[in-house]
């Protein structure tokens, strides 16, 4: 049978356990917020140690994206891109900044290199990255794949601003864990 849809799902705890009205203050509130979802998904066993979520230019969470790529055998299903279409469906367009307001894309680790490209396209004014792709590359198995030399400058000639390092050491935290906690199993 050719398949002619596929249905992605967040984990049931997204709908019971976070706040759609949630609002932070602040760069490191939203990236421990981020850190946290990482954190979760690989306790309750729900996908693997990545967490992201748009914001708006208020501090507004509109979307949250955990890892699902085990449990839904996807992929594609990155914490990043996760939070990019639950804000695409949410929002109802699919280019973000549309409306003329500042949507950001804060993720528990640097974006890998399909990620990376799919940045370009959801329409967003900022990206904040919490580890860096060596620590991912170091306390994981995951290979995040190959980025343009400048791949920062890229994204900012291209009107997306780039924060790193925020929380770098409680995101590489998450990391760690998950590979102590038997790593791969999801
Ligand atoms: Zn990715």
């Amino acid at each position: 049978m050719i398949y002619a849809q596929v249905h992605l799902t967040l984990p049931a705890w997204a709908s019971t356990d976070i706040d759609p009205l949630a609002r932070f203050d602040n760069d490191e509130a939203r990236m421990r917020f981020v850190a946290g979802l990482a954190r979760k998904n690989v306790e309750l066993g729900t996908g693997g140690p990545f967490g992201a979520a748009i914001f708006d230019g208020d501090g507004r969470l509109v979307s949250i994206g955990v890892n699902r790529v085990m449990p839904q055998n996807c992929s594609l299903a990155h914490a990043e891109i996760m939070a990019f279409l639950t804000a695409q469906q949410r929002l109802q367009r699919f280019r973000l900044n549309e409306d003329g307001q500042r949507y950001v894309l804060v993720t528990s680790a640097q974006p890998c290199c399909q990620c990376y490209g799919a940045s370009f396209w959801a329409g967003i004014d900022e990206m904040q990255i919490g580890a860096r792709a060596e620590d991912v590359m170091s306390l994981t198995e995951f290979d995040e794949g190959p980025l343009p030399a400048d791949w920062i400058g890229e994204l900012e000639k291209r009107g997306v601003a780039v924060k790193r390092d925020i929380l770098r050491d409680e995101c590489r935290d998450v990391l760690a864990f998950y590979s102590a906690s038997g790593g791969a199993s999801y």
